[in-house]
């Protein structure tokens, strides 16, 4: 199998495109996909992640990633965490205020390897699960994210300027949550990826 160590210009992410962690955040149900971005440099391969010492609340969420090519079709498959620093989101939500600073720093967004794949018409069967010291708290199917693949990808072509190599992060499912130091991280799609962590 070749695994790819994606150097993605842009990280488009959606928020909000699982019902239940829409309802854990109190957040509501979008209408149309929420899409937000986080910088290419964010992307890390490292396992051992520093989380930055600004925030006090550094949370997990375990996603699908996909990878794309300059026509926005998919060609690889991996997993990424999109680090939130939930305090700063909070108050940016607040404010009304952008989320770069929660969403956007140093490390944000640790990635798997990605392994070629190109078979979207089953991507709405995929399972994922990311476990925590050895627990599993997020458990995600991607048949119910509430925009599906195609439609994001649709959102993506129709507004954005993908380039090739971009990631499009798929939402992530309920049980997000505080890391702290010393951390035990495994994300993993059952049979097809499976990626550790540590947090220093
Ligand atoms: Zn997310």
């Amino acid at each position: 199998m070749t695994l790819l160590r994606p150097e993605p210009r842009n990280i488009w992410c959606v928020g909000r495109n699982y019902a239940d962690h829409a309802n854990e955040l109190s957040n509501p149900i979008p209408h149309s996909p929420l899409l937000f971005l986080k910088a290419g440099s964010c992307a890390i391969h490292s396992n051992r992640l520093q989380l930055p010492s600004w925030s006090s609340i550094i949370h997990y969420e375990c996603e699908i990633a996909v990878r794309l090519n300059a026509k926005v079709e998919v060609t690889h498959l991996g997993l990424a965490l999109d680090l939130t620093a939930r305090d700063a989101q909070s108050e940016a939500k607040k404010k009304g205020e952008p989320w770069t600073k929660a969403k956007s720093f140093v490390g944000a967004c640790p990635l798997s390897s990605f392994i070629v794949w190109d078979n979207i018409s089953h991507f709405s069967q995929l399972e994922f699960k990311f476990s925590l010291n050895g627990q599993c708290v997020q458990h995600g199917f991607t048949k119910d994210m509430i925009f599906n693949l195609e439609t994001l990808l649709l959102t993506l072509k129709n507004h954005f300027p993908v380039t090739d190599g971009d990631i499009l992060l798929t939402g992530t499912p309920s049980g997000v949550g505080q890391l702290n130091k010393h951390d035990q991280l495994t994300a993993e799609i059952p049979l097809t990826l499976q990626h550790h962590w540590l947090v220093e």
